[in-house]
């Protein structure tokens, strides 16, 4: 995510990036060029899709197989990306709220007309709401003072607060009878986007299907019950033997080391252990000689421990040479998967010595960070040196392709 964001923003490392996209497009094209695509998905079946935490937790994530066609392949560090629908409560909820039923016409993006009903539930994004959508909302009432307030750089905090935790409909409920034809709401509101996963399986242990591990999205806000477009659909509509369109996405930028004897260190709370469990399961089939360490977190262990029993299973038959985990809630004073990395700062040191690849994926707002600070912390330590001579050692680490990270 960071990766694409930088390289489409033209951030400071715009052109190498920009290269890199291409090159692994032209690469992904060479191998194979890709029959489904985002515009042309595969209609996968959900083969298996069930609950990893346990009743009681207060996070839901799920474990989901799709089915793929002979020919779909990927490598573990790669993402599947999942096409939603919204949920047809809520695309009731926004045809109420602009007074229409559902039947009247439209012309979607590729000016096929379609009713309004499959437009909001499959074509426009009436999830939360964006700025962008605010104002192009405003822009056909220009006379409106409390859409005026919510406009122009001078408003920007202002609007940002009024999108927090609302979607569409309660823009329409909070001013009605601004929409006065169906249309003007293909300017309104932006598309339907795939929403990425990664995958969490290797296919040289499961040929025919792709695994992923979704943390489903709901909380209440403003006095409606809300939940994650993609997420929501995959925790209440996508029951085993049900359809969903997916694509494959390839990601050269968080790949298994090439020499299978090189260490591997995999930092992977929550839904982070996803591309590990995909990274183990292909180290496993291959016989690999290089050792693996795996951190893992959540909230508790009795409840919220991915993954468990195959980790486990892991550790005893030798694939896993260290699990390391830290479960927050499990005692008084917090513990993440960054306390347990300073705990063992030395091992990790003498591993990156011996030449491991360090891989970092999961929340890319506080986790990546803090975890970036241990490692640079049991660097400066191992090396006796500074944190200036920690960042120097990184940034080598990070040219040789030895620090990954698929943060989002
Ligand atoms: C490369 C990549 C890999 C990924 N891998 C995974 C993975 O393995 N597993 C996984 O679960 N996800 C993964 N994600 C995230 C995933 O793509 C989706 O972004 C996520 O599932 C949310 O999508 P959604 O459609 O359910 O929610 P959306 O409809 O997009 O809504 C999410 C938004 O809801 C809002 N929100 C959430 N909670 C609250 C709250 N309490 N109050 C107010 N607003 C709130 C926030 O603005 C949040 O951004 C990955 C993302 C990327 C880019």
């Amino acid at each position: 995510m960071v990766a694409f964001a930088n390289a489409f923003c033209g951030g400071p490392f715009y052109h190498r990036r920009m290269s890199e996209v291409l090159e692994q497009e032209a690469q992904a094209g060479a191998e194979h060029a890709r029959k489904y695509t985002r515009n042309n998905p595969y209609h996968s079946n959900v083969n298996v899709n069930y609950l990893l935490t346990a009743e009681g937790s207060e996070k839901e994530t799920r474990h989901v197989e799709l089915s793929l066609e002979d020919g779909m392949t990927y490598t573990p560090g790669d993402a599947v990306g999942i096409i939603p629908e919204n949920r047809i409560a809520a695309v009731e909820d926004v045809l109420k709220a602009l007074g229409y039923k559902g039947d009247e016409r439209v012309l979607d993006h590729y000016k096929v007309e379609i009713s309004l009903e499959e437009a909001l539930r499959t074509r426009l994004g009436i999830g939360k709401l964006s700025r962008g959508s605010v104002g192009q909302f405003a822009k056909l009432a220009p006379e409106v003072e409390g859409l005026k307030v919510l406009t122009g750089p001078d408003n920007r905090a202002r609007a940002e607060e009024y999108c927090w935790g609302r979607e569409f409909v309660d823009l329409a409920t909070d001013f009605p009878g601004i929409i006065t034809d169906p249309q003007q709401l293909f300017h309104v509101l932006q598309r339907l986007t795939p929403r990425m996963y990664s995958i969490s399986s290797s296919q040289k242990v499961h040929p025919d299907s792709v695994h992923t591990t979704v943390r489903v999205i709901r909380y209440e806000a403003h006095g409606r019950d809300r939940q994650g477009v993609a997420s929501g659909h995959i925790g209440d509509r996508a029951d085993e033997g049900t359809q969903m369109p997916i694509f494959l996405h390839s990601n050269n930028n968080f790949r298994l080391p090439e020499d299978s004897s090189a260490p591997v260190i995999m930092i992977g709370p929550g839904t982070g252990i996803a591309p590990f469990r995909a990274f183990l399961e292909e180290r496993q089939a291959d016989g690999a000689k290089g050792p693996n360490w795996l951190f893992f977190g959540e909230q508790r262990s009795k409840l919220d421990f991915l993954y468990q029993q195959q980790l486990e299973g892991m550790v005893k038959d030798g694939t896993l040479t260290h699990l390391h985990t830290a479960f927050s809630r499990d005692q008084h004073n917090k513990v993440y998967v960054q306390d347990r990395i300073q705990e063992n700062a030395k091992e990790v040191f003498e591993w990156l010595e011996r030449g491991a690849y360090f891989y970092v994926c999961g929340d890319a707002t506080r986790m990546a960070k803090d975890v970036e600070n241990a490692l640079l912390d049991a660097i400066a330590k191992g090396s006796n040196g500074t944190l200036e001579h920690a960042a120097e050692y990184l940034a080598a680490m990070k040219k040789q392709k030895r620090y990954q990270r698929d943060v989002y």
